[in-house]
């Protein structure tokens, strides 16, 4: 098969800029910026193609340090894109650096003799470190959290580093060709292949945006019903295919209309926005807490027996009772009702999460008439309670 090498990068360029464009549009259209991180990154990656496949026509230094320049800086832009995803710093003077010292040292090998190998060892190992932590960065939080293709975007980018990685170490054994360093079959392999992990990455990076837009609730941040559930169903599934328990706690704020009536809509807002903030804290990373609707929060415990969960929700209860009791300097005094409920692989089966999710509200409605504040575990034929003494009933009145 002929493979011309300046036709190749000329194409991935053009699905570059291709791709940019979704990216940029989609990043304006869902106010999302990390997409607009990824769509420069395209951009950049794009610009870095033509300038290698100019280098007959603006010669090699020129090509080398723009192209691999660009190249650089197209994959720490990516990296920050992860990064913003994550609501942390975006480190785009760090990117901005890593282009210019990977340039300045391509510059250096340049000068001291046209050596192709050690520039695609340079340049290789710069691409495989920016696409390992881009790696890290996605699959430090995969697992449960809100938006689950990062661990294949995460597995993908960790694909990147190895192709690269591998070829930074292989130019040194006589991996590139000896006139061009890109014009071998091994490096024809590794073009083509980059350019469908490339296509792959961008619309993987729009499918977490979206995917995240689809499962988070955007008042409180928490997984909104649809994923909760979601992820009930897929946890329910592995605990009966190992045999272990499975806890669904259902937790409704009590009283909670009173706090609109007397402080208005925005306090009982901040409210929710305050428990919601510190509900995961006081359950373990692996445990999935999601808002049900309204001021009912539904959390699932994969793993849990009767007595973890009933643990679980008495702290869940508790924190509420200590940390709403003020919420922006107003005498809110929310406290919380929970019911419990329980797969256990041993015990009679509910046959689904919806069965599980009524057995909880059954509970929670009990929780509910026995005065709030309480915590009530569905059991077999009977009904646990324990909790606080049942606090106050508010007196609903004019908003402050
Ligand atoms: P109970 O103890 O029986 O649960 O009483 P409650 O007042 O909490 O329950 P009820 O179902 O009567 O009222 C729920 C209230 O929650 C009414 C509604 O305005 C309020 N609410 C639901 N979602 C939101 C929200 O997103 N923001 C605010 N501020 N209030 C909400
Ligand atoms: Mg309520
Ligand atoms: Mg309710």
């Amino acid at each position: 098969m002929q493979f011309h090498v300046q036709t190749m990068l000329g194409i991935s360029a053009l699905v570059g800029v291709m791709l940019a464009s979704m990216q940029l549009l989609a990043a304006v259209r869902l106010r999302a910026s990390p997409l607009a991180f990824w769509g420069l990154s395209n951009l950049a990656l794009s610009g870095g193609c033509l300038a290698i496949a100019a280098r007959p026509s603006i010669g090699l230094p020129v090509s080398a340090l723009a192209g691999n320049g660009l190249v650089f800086l197209g994959m720490g832009l990516l990296f920050s894109g992860i990064r913003t995803f994550d609501d942390r710093p975006a480190h785009v003077t760090w990117v901005l650096a890593s282009a210019v010292a990977g340039a300045l040292a391509l510059g250096v090998s340049l000068a001291f003799g046209d050596n192709a190998p050690d520039r695609v060892s340079i340049a290789s190992l710069i691409v495989a470190a920016w696409a390992g932590l881009s790696a890290v960065a996605l699959l430090e939080s995969s697992g449960s959290g809100p938006v689950m293709s990062r661990l294949p975007a995460g597995l993908l980018m960790a694909g990147i580093a190895s192709i690269f990685l591998l070829r930074g170490i292989a130019a040194q054994f006589g991996y590139g060709g000896a006139l061009h360093p890109l014009d071998t079959p091994a490096e024809h392999g590794t073009l083509v292949v980059s350019l469908g992990l490339a296509v792959a990455w961008s619309f993987g990076s729009l499918f977490m945006v979206l995917e995240r837009l689809a499962s988070v609730d955007d008042l409180t941040g928490l997984l909104n019903r649809r994923a909760t559930l979601q992820r009930a169903v897929h946890f329910l599934g592995v605990a009966k295919a190992r045999r272990i328990p499975l806890s669904v706690l259902l937790a409704d704020l009590d009283h909670f209309k009173s706090v609109n009536d007397r402080f208005g809509h925005e306090t009982g807002d901040a409210v929710l926005r305050h428990f919601a903030l510190l509900m995961p804290g006081a359950v373990r990373p692996s445990d999935i807490v999601g808002r049900y609707g309204g001021e009912e929060f539904c959390i699932v415990l994969p793993g849990a027996d009767e007595k973890g969960a009933h643990l679980t929700a008495e702290r869940l209860r508790a924190l509420a009772e200590e940390c709403l009791v003020r919420v922006e300097g107003r005498d809110t005094r929310v406290t919380l009702s929970v019911g419990a409920a329980t797969f256990l692989p041993s015990g009679p089966d509910l046959a689904d999460v919806s069965e599980l999710i009524n057995t909880a509200d059954g509970a929670l409605y009990a929780a509910k008439a026995s005065g709030r504040n309480c915590v009530v575990s569905a059991r077999q034929n009977a009904l646990r309670v324990t909790g606080a003494r049942p606090g106050p009933r508010i007196a609903a009145g004019p908003a402050a």
